[in-house]
């Protein structure tokens, strides 16, 4: 068996079952991610829209594709034909543009919101009063082609296990808050994104059910 299916296998035997895996495929070649196919995995996440493009044509067209990166306004065109979902909606105008090109493409697009919620301050994300604000906007409730699924975050990149916990304890209370404030009647709104190779055993302990993992599959990534 090859490292990535052994990888996979043990990943998935301790996540429990309401757990849904995105493996994480950003820099690895196709025949990797062929590899974890093979295996039945099939939704896989990229942070390019080049990237996402050109493997969303040359891979199997079962394969879900989620946008985990920052995404470009001007680039929400090329993906929205297909995206199954996009991790990082930071703003208000960001989903606008998503909208735009969910119209077009006579599709309603799944989003989660990304938060903020770790000390860094090259993270992106929204804070809490960004949150509510977006959600209590006008404009925001007359978007019919977007519709938002749930929650996306990224903890600080420490080794301090109980500042991670904390964070992600900090999103699933938020998460827990919007929905019932905003979502109630719509049960689409269920998804709590959190969780990387280095602490989703932390963001499952603390309520995700949503896990990105990359580098525990694939191995390192190779930057060109
Ligand atoms: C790269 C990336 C991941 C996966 O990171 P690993 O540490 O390799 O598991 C998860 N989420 C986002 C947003 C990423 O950019």
């Amino acid at each position: 068996m090859s490292s990535v299916s052994q990888n996979l296998k043990s990943i998935k035997e301790q996540l429990p079952e309401y757990v849904t895996l995105v493996a994480v495929s950003k820099t690895q070649p196709n025949e990797m991610i062929m590899e974890a196919y093979e295996e039945g995995q099939r939704i896989f996440g990229e942070n390019k829209v080049q990237e996402l493009v050109d493997k969303q044509e040359n891979l199997p067209k079962d394969i879900q594709w989620h946008m985990i990166g920052h995404l470009q306004r001007n680039k929400v065109k090329y993906i929205a034909p297909f995206v199954a979902l996009i991790h990082g909606v930071d703003s208000l105008r960001l989903l606008r543009a998503i909208n735009k090109e969910g119209a077009r493409n006579e599709r309603i697009i799944p989003c989660l919101l990304q938060m903020h919620i770790a000390s860094e301050e090259t993270k992106f994300g929204l804070d809490e009063n960004e949150l509510f604000e977006l959600l209590e906007s006008e404009e925001f409730r007359s978007f019919s082609n977007v519709e938002i699924h749930g929650l996306m975050g990224m903890a600080t990149f420490t080794n301090d296990e109980e500042k991670v916990a904390s964070e992600f304890r900090y999103l699933k209370k938020t998460f827990d808050l919007i929905g019932e404030k905003y979502f109630e009647t719509n049960s689409a709104f269920s998804v709590l994104s959190m969780g990387m190779s280095g602490d989703y055993e932390t963001a499952v302990a603390e309520g995700s059910n949503m896990v990105r993992i990359g580098s525990s599959i694939f191995g390192e990534r190779n930057y060109r």
